[in-house]
This record gives structure tokens, C-alpha cells and sequence, in this order.
């Protein structure tokens, strides 16, 4: 796998709006927000996908979204958010290494899931 944009950025060799860094990941605001809140949670170990990881990547998949709540609450969006993963070019895919979109700040449609 060829060092993704994402990569650069948890090495510090390409900068971003970092707003959260522990030891298995970062957050960021996305360049390119969708709504007022749209944050990046990026784990530094460079998993392509989330149809890639494996039953090894169990502890850092519960992480990301344990991160996902604790910055919900910091962002004081914890009572309205959406999390969303897409998983290929065919969904959207276009940095390829797993992250979570963390939206919120906007009205979201019921039953629409996107
Ligand atoms: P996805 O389409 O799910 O792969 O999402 C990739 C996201 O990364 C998009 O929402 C982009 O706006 C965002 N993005 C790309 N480059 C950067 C960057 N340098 N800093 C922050 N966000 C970025």
C-alpha cells in the first residue's frame, strides 16, 4: 500500500487541523466539512478499509469509536451525531485508510442514512 495522505499527516509531514492524539490514533477536522462538526478519526496503524481489518484490529476498532463518544461529548454534539465509515470507491472511498466521519451540527433526515 502506497503511504496515504492520512499517514503523512499522523507523521507529521503534511500538516492538519489535529484536534485529539493518543497513542493508536488521531482526529482532525476534515478539510472539506460537510457540516459544522465533521471530524476525521484516523487509527495510526494504516488498515486500507474497514473490510480489511482482522479479529488483531478488535481492541483498536472498539478505540476508534470509544474516541468517537469521548469527542461527541468534548464537541457537546453527544446528544446528535452520525458516524459514517465508507468502505471502497464504490461508497465514496476516496483516502484509503480507515477513518470515521464524525458528522454533526446539522439537521439529519430520520430515516435517511445519508
Ligand atoms: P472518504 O471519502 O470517506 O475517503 O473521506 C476522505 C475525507 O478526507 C474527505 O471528507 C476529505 O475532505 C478529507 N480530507 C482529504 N484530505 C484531507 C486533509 N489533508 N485534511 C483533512 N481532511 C482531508
Amino acid at each position: 500500500m502506497s503511504e496515504s495522505i492520512f499517514s503523512k499527516i499522523i507523521a507529521g509531514t503534511i500538516p492538519a487541523d489535529k484536534i485529539y492524539e493518543d497513542e493508536f490514533c488521531i482526529a482532525i477536522n476534515d478539510i472539506a466539512p460537510q457540516a459544522p462538526v465533521h471530524v476525521l478519526i484516523i487509527p495510526k496503524k494504516p488498515i486500507e478499509k474497514l473490510a480489511d481489518a482482522q479479529k488483531d484490529d478488535q481492541a483498536l476498532m472498539g478505540h476508534l469509536m470509544l474516541v468517537a463518544g469521548q469527542l461527541s461529548r468534548e464537541l457537546g454534539v453527544e446528544e446528535a451525531f452520525r458516524l459514517i465509515v465508507n468502505n471502497g470507491a464504490g461508497a465514496g472511498q476516496t483516502v484509503f485508510h480507515l477513518h470515521l466521519h464524525l458528522v454533526a451540527g446539522k439537521r439529519f433526515e430520520e430515516q435517511a442514512m445519508v
